[in-house]
């Protein structure tokens, strides 16, 4: 099942998108006794997503949707997104260039390296990665699958682990490179307002059998820069989600970015930052397709 988020009237509302017809369900129409927005929907698991899988046979409150814009699937996540640095190798090699901003001569983690983006960088697709607010006109795109956590848990085995993956979508960890080098931490150079391009679609962990089968692209201005499988994450989804688990208790709703392949705009000579009018485009099927234009 794809879930949506979409604007009428100013405010968000709930829909099953219906990929064949091109149509989306909307949920506060065809069954108003279900959780308006996707954190308390989330947070319904199986028992809520059963009852939207009736409706897909149905024709209620069915809209095109070409006739709606979207928001990002979680417009405010309760807390921040959960990040991890350096989990693929090809990207932790092109970081280790000498023309790299954030350059490191670290061999490949032993550990997951986690950082955060604040709920505020959560933008929509479509809506202008604000790169105008970065003062150090660095800005770069990262393609990543962000894992969507449906029942929450605190010390999750990693043989458990998938249980506990509501669903999939695809983040945009836009990131300042000069502010993320320049502070030590990466917060401040992750977290710039707007920075976090979330979408289109959330897809549920039943239509996904194999996470490491799919494929992150990225492409800027049509010109394919990313391109790999999720299977060569050197942490896969059932260690992140143990690692963070072991410190915290995983909520419903909380996502968890999974790193960014090779590729990103740092690792050419001279770094190929994005500059207003650009328009990066992340896939991965069957999530979709993320896409904003830099403004
Ligand atoms: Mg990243």
């Amino acid at each position: 099942m794809l879930l949506i988020t979409f604007i009428e009237d100013g405010q968000h509302k709930l829909g099953v998108l219906d990929h064949a017809r091109r149509e989306v369900i909307d949920l506060a129409r065809a069954a108003p006794q279900l959780p308006r927005d996707m954190l308390a929907f989330i947070a319904g698991g199986r028992a809520v997503r059963d009852e939207v899988h009736e409706l897909m046979i149905g024709g209620e409150g069915r809209v095109p949707l070409a006739e709606l814009r979207l928001a990002a699937p979680i417009p405010r996540p309760a807390r921040n997104i959960f990040c991890v640095g350096k989990n693929y190798r090809d990207h932790v090699r092109e970081l280790q260039k000498p023309e790299s901003t954030i350059a490191s001569t670290d061999a490949l983690p032993a550990v997951p390296i986690f950082f955060t983006k604040a709920p505020s960088t959560v933008i929509g697709p479509g809506e202008p990665i604000p790169a105008w607010l970065d003062p150090t006109q660095s800005t770069d795109y990262e393609g990543e699958l962000a894992v969507v956590i449906g029942p929450g848990g605190r010390g999750i085995a990693r043989a458990g682990a998938m249980r506990h993956v509501y669903g999939y979508t695809i983040i945009n960890d836009v990131t300042a490179r000069i502010l993320q080098g320049r502070h030590q931490q990466w917060f401040l150079g992750k977290s710039i307002d707007g920075f976090c391009p979330m979408g289109p679609a959330i897809v549920t962990a039943d239509e996904v059998s194999q996470a490491g089968s799919l494929q992150v692209q990225t492409r800027v201005n049509g010109e394919l820069r990313q391109d790999a499988p999720v299977a060569s994450l050197i942490f896969d989804i059932p260690t992140l989600i143990e690692t963070l688990s072991r410190t915290m208790t995983l909520e419903p709703g909380d996502i968890i970015a999974t790193g960014t392949p090779a590729g990103v705009g740092m690792g050419f000579k001279p770094p190929k930052y994005l500059k207003k009018g650009d328009t990066v485009a992340i896939t991965i099927d069957p999530i979709g397709t993320l896409e904003n234009p830099v403004g």
